[in-house]
């Protein structure tokens, strides 16, 4: 498997400031903010600084330090948005998953009971 990376996606824009978002938490190698259409009352999206396409990229390229630094931005995002009762992280990825945005993000969902993951 190979990834590549196209830095003209809506998310590198958003880090590289040229379009505005409600940012949650930031740190030196990840940036939250809020999704623009929430489908639950928490949804956050919290993206990786590098440009990594999906989950399993971040997860067999990203370095150590930015591995960690992804998942304290994470850690920060629940704190902050009190998903104390729980919440669900999801990383749409490629066309099965139905991923629109090709720069990984993290779905962090949550405010009320979700119901089941997948349709039965
Ligand atoms: P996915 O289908 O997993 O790729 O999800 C992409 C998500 O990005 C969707 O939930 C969109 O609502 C969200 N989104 C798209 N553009 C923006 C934006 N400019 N600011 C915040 N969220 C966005």
């Amino acid at each position: 498997m190979t990834f590549d990376y196209d830095d003209r996606n809506i998310f590198a824009r958003i880090l590289r400031g040229e379009i505005p978002n409600s940012t949650v938490f930031e740190n030196d190698h990840a940036l939250a903010f809020k999704d623009i259409a929430p489908q639950a009352p928490v949804h956050v999206l919290v993206i990786p600084k590098g440009p990594y396409v999906s989950l399993d990229h971040f997860a067999a390229a990203a370095s150590a330090d930015e591995q960690v630094g992804f998942f304290q931005a994470v850690a920060e995002v629940c704190r902050i948005s009190g998903v104390d009762e729980g919440f669900r992280a999801i990383a749409n990825t490629r066309s099965h998953g139905v991923q629109d945005v090709p720069h990984f993000h993290l779905h962090i969902l949550g405010g009320t009971r979700l119901g089941r993951m997948l349709p039965a």
